[in-house]
């Protein structure tokens, strides 16, 4: 789950990380108010949407005045940026900037440890620097056993830093984030910006924190920040019906029984040359209404030209994914075609119940993908 920035503050000032502090307004005239109460002299408003770029995409604007500050609010609220509509701003003061940094923290996979990456290249372009000169990043993975020792912090730090005082700043914004990034369950944790001001004060100028799914259950607090208005809406949709769905930018809709097969199941779309539009897994149990709801989260998106139903019956009863398919086609007209390879439980009463309809199930994985494939591919 995303954090908005202000929300990600909120975690970060409570582990002492040294910010200024703003407020957030859903309104131009609420931005103004702000704006007189920090003191009426310059502040950033800033988009509060799950996508980074924000400042690249016109998101993030300076303001002189406090009649400043609600013009460009008056702009800001309401723009779309990577999709999604932007409902909420961040006012805080204006910081004098004389150097960014980047200081960011994700678990890694490959090391199964958490791994710092920090580059003296911070800011807007920090992408791109991670892509051309990826050698201005340094990385360390942290053993979670001792966690981020002294000595390491200090290391991260004066790759950033020449001057020791601010040396000593950083590394103790690391261990900051470090502890924030481990006792909230977060999957990343970043602050980019981490900037300078002439004087040599070290401050959090941006700060984005992901937590994993998996904590929410045990950590109420941080469930409780989820935003729904702010999150794709077939996202919202497919975890009220109890489905693992992530939207992808391709057009052939997936829908398949478990993780596994739905991993594999995308790497054979684009093995054919296509590009899944979704990662959908309805899960072992075979409920019809699970089928329905995710048909009508991805026929919903109109990216989708064709889709297709890969079933592995084991648990799950290939006749109750039939049952759905049926039900859904009943219930709401599908506009693309749809092509559904099953095999295993009750496989025969699902193939009995789809011909009933006039429907097609194929048994052979890599032909169903091709057709799928192709069928997108006639229609983009
Ligand atoms: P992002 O683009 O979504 O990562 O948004 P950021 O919060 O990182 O803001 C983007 C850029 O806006 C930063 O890299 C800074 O250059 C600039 N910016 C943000 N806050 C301030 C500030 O307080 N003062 C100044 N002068 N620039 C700022
Ligand atoms: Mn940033």
């Amino acid at each position: 789950m995303n954090l908005h920035e202000y929300q990600a503050r909120e975690l970060l000032k409570a582990a002492g990380v040294p910010m200024l502090e703003g407020d957030v307004a859903t309104t131009p005239d609420q931005a103004e108010a702000i704006a007189r109460r920090l003191g009426g002299g310059t502040v950033v408003i800033k988009a509060q949407v799950h996508a980074g770029g924000r400042g690249k995409a016109g998101g993030v604007k300076l303001a002189k005045t406090p009649l400043e500050a609600r013009e460009h609010s008056a702009k800001i609220l309401g723009m779309t940026i990577k999709g999604l509509i932007v409902q909420k701003v961040l006012v805080v003061p204006a910081a004098d900037i004389a150097s960014e940094s980047y200081v960011g923290l994700i678990m890694d996979r490959e090391t199964q440890r958490p791994v710092f990456m920090v580059s003296a290249a911070g800011g807007v372009d920090i992408e791109e620097v991670a892509a051309t000169a990826p050698e201005k990043i340094t990385r360390l993975a942290v053993d979670p056993r001792f966690g981020l020792l002294p000595h390491q912090a200090l290391g991260l730090a004066l790759t950033l830093y020449p001057g020791f005082a601010q040396v000593k700043a950083a590394a103790k914004i690391m261990g900051q984030l470090y502890t924030v990034f481990t006792g909230n369950g977060a999957s990343l944790a970043e602050i980019n910006p981490l900037a300078t001001t002439p004087d040599g004060t070290v401050l959090a100028l941006d700060a984005k924190v992901s937590i994993d799914d998996n904590e929410l259950d045990r950590r109420p607090d941080l469930a409780a920040m989820r935003d729904e208005s702010a999150e794709a809406p077939s996202e919202v949709a497919a975890r009220t019906a109890g489905l693992t769905f992530i939207k992808l930018d391709g057009n052939v809709g997936c829908v398949v029984n478990g993780a596994g097969l739905a991993m594999a199941t995308m790497d054979l779309v684009k093995y054919y040359g296509g590009e899944p539009a979704n990662f959908l897994d309805i899960g072992g149990s075979s409920n019809p209404e699970k089928v329905i709801n995710a048909l009508r989260i991805i026929t919903s998106d109109p990216n989708v030209k064709a889709i297709l139903f890969n079933i592995f019956g084991g648990i799950t009863r290939t006749d109750d994914v039939a049952n759905g398919i049926v039900a859904a086609t009943r219930q709401f007209k599908l506009q693309v075609p749809i092509v559904i390879r099953l095999t295993g439980t009750n496989e025969a009463e699902a193939i009995r119940i789809l011909q009933g309809v006039g429907m097609q199930a194929l048994n052979d994985m890599d032909e169903a993908v091709k057709n799928v494939v192709a069928l997108a591919q006639a229609a983009a």
